[in-house]
C-alpha cells in the first residue's frame, strides 16, 4: 500500500486543507499502520504519559533493596577491620599474660592488676589518638576537660569489655 503522502501529513503536523483531510481519513479507515501512527501522534500530542512497564516498581524496589544490603555489608566489613585493627595488636600485646593466668591461678590477681593497668594506658593511648585524628579530621579543638573525659571513657570502655571476656570464659584449673 502506498503510504505516502499521509506518512508525511501525520509526521510534519502541517495544517492540513480540507481536500487532504477527507483523503487522509480514507486511507487511515484502510490502512492500519497510518491509523496507528496517527494513535501515537495523537497521544503524544495529548501529553499523555506512557504507563511503565508492568512489574516496573517491584523490579526498582529490588534494586534498591539489592544496593541498600550491598552497602550495609561493606559497612559491615569496614567496622570488621576496623575492630580487627584495633584490638589485633592489643589481643597481641596482652596474650602472654592471658596464657600465664589461665596456667597458674595463683598469679591470676596480680596479673589481673597488670592487665588492667595495660588495658588503662591502652584505653588512655586508644582516646588520645582518637583524639589527635578527630582534630585532624575536624578542625575541632576540645578543652582539656574534654580530653580528659574521652580518654577515661575509652578506658573505661576496655575495661568493660576485658571484664565481660573474663566472666563469660573462667580459667581452667589444671
Ligand atoms: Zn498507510
Amino acid at each position: 500500500m502506498e503510504h505516502r503522502p499521509f506518512e508525511d501529513w501525520l509526521l510534519e503536523e502541517r495544517p492540513l486543507t480540507p481536500e487532504q483531510r477527507r483523503r487522509l481519513q480514507a486511507h487511515l479507515r484502510v490502512c492500519a499502520d497510518c491509523a496507528a501512527l496517527a494513535e501515537v501522534g495523537e497521544a503524544l500530542r495529548r501529553g499523555e504519559a506512557v504507563a511503565p512497564a508492568p512489574g516496573f516498581v517491584d523490579r526498582f524496589r529490588m534494586r534498591l533493596a539489592r544496593e541498600r544490603a550491598r552497602q550495609r555489608r561493606r559497612g559491615v566489613l569496614g567496622i570488621s577491620l576496623l575492630a580487627a585493627g584495633v584490638l589485633g595488636p592489643g589481643l597481641v600485646l596482652l596474650w602472654p599474660y592471658l596464657m600465664t593466668a589461665i596456667r597458674s591461678p595463683a598469679a591470676l590477681l596480680a596479673l589481673w592488676v597488670h592487665s588492667l593497668a595495660f588495658l588503662i594506658s591502652l584505653g588512655q593511648a586508644i582516646g588520645r589518638a582518637g583524639l589527635i585524628l578527630l582534630q585532624v579530621f575536624s578542625g575541632f579543638v576540645p578543652p582539656a576537660s574534654g580530653l580528659l573525659l574521652i580518654s577515661a571513657a575509652t578506658g573505661l570502655i576496655l575495661l568493660w569489655v576485658f571484664s565481660l571476656w573474663r566472666i563469660s570464659s573462667p580459667p581452667q584449673s589444671i
